[in-house]
């Protein structure tokens, strides 16, 4: 068993992923400064775990872009620490257009200070939370890693450069790194306990969606019908994020077993993707309630569909998504469901 740094592991995938690397046996500390997330959710993920977690889960409030937040994380009682799974950063991408320095300084700066940290303290090994956005607006599918990657916003420009930036130290120091481009999380735990708890009105397709059902929004707004789809609405390739989750441990035990230089790009997908249409009678139909939509207009910067092909972390890790769109819908309802103003 491992002593890991879960950076940003309060977070709606750390969270998940918290739960499962504790259940692998794993001895972890968080680094979070909850800037978009609440210290309660690592107490629902102890809930969850095993009866001896609490005394594996260490916590450090802190800023991943800070030297001392970082010294301290990597001092904290499980030390020393062999591995980082580097969740800690800002995703959405219209704040990335508005405001690029902020994605540049928490997304590129906090993974170069996070990696200056890991030369200080002996560490080379590391998990990295990339993003399906750097295919930027692909047109043949399913994506597989070596495609371009000509990235269109800061979002996916910051989470590139971090990628090319862990990959020039598996080249000058020899490190073991993954980067993991996610294509779309959703649901949660089954308990209904642990799940995305978005501030505001959600920007995303999915807690939308659990919002009507719940009664908290009127209607879902679908952004387009005329786009060259299936069925004229955006496709996308929706993942459980237990499955998710899962990756990140079978990731780690993958490079903790490597001896020398390593690095691997994964996509984490299905290879399935789902219309905006689709999800929604998908949803429907596995929790009986039906969700009022209208049609408006394209949303700027949407693409028409990413799906990835999942063979790449087939092959390399052994591990696919395995939930299916039902599950996702079931079970990101029981966390709305019981939790209907999310930590708060
Ligand atoms: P999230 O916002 O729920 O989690 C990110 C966590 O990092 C939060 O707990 C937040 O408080 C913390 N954090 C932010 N800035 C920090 C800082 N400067 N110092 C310390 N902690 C900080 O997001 P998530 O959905 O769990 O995503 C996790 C990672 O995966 C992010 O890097 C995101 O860009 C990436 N990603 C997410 C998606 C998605 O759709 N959710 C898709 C692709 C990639
Ligand atoms: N979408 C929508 N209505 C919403 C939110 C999203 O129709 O309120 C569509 C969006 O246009 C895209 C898909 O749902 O086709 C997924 O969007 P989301 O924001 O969840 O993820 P993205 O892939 O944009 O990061």
């Amino acid at each position: 068993m491992a002593s890991l740094l879960i950076t940003g592991g309060a977070g709606f995938i750390g969270s998940h992923t918290l739960l499962v690397l504790l259940d692998a046996g794993h001895e972890l500390v968080v680094l979070d400064n909850f800037a978009n997330s609440s210290p309660i959710a690592l107490d629902r993920v102890l809930e969850l775990a095993s009866l001896d977690a609490a005394g594996r889960l260490h916590r450090v409030e802190g800023d991943v872009r800070s030297a001392a937040d970082l010294d301290r994380a990597f001092t904290a009682p499980a030390a020393p620490i062999t591995g980082v799974v580097h969740f800690a950063g800002r995703k959405a991408v219209r704040e990335s257009v508005e405001n690029p320095l902020l994605y540049w300084d928490v997304n590129l700066g906090g993974t170069r200070a996070l990696a200056e940290a890991m030369g200080r303290h002996g560490c080379d090994l590391v998990v990295f939370s990339s993003t399906a956005t750097v295919y930027g607006e692909p047109d043949v599918f399913p994506l597989t890693e070596s495609m371009p990657t000509p990235p269109v916003h800061p979002y996916a420009q910051t989470k590139l450069a971090a990628e090319q930036m862990l990959a020039a130290l598996v080249q000058s120091q020899g490190w073991r790194v993954a980067s993991l481009r996610y294509f779309n999380p959703v649901g949660a735990h089954p308990s209904g306990r642990i799940g995305e708890d978005p501030t505001g009105i959600p920007n995303n397709l999915f807690p939308y969606i659990t919002q009507v059902a719940a009664g908290r929004l009127e209607l879902l707004r679908v952004f387009g019908d005329d786009y060259p789809t299936r069925d004229g609405s955006g496709e996308r390739d929706y993942i459980h994020v237990m499955d998710l989750a899962e990756a990140h441990a079978v990731t780690l035990d993958h490079l903790l077993q490597q001896q020398g230089p390593t690095q691997i790009t994964l996509n984490l997908g299905t290879g399935e993707a789902r219309s905006v249409l689709e999800v929604v009678q998908a949803f429907e139909q596995a929790n009986g309630i039906p969700i009022p939509y209208e049609v408006l207009p394209r949303r700027a910067g949407d693409v028409p569909k990413l799906e990835a092909s999942p063979e790449s972390a087939a092959q390399v890790l052994g591990w696919r998504a395995r939930r299916t769109l039902e599950e996702m819908c079931r079970d990101g309802w029981a966390w709305q469901h019981s939790n209907p103003n999310g930590y708060r």
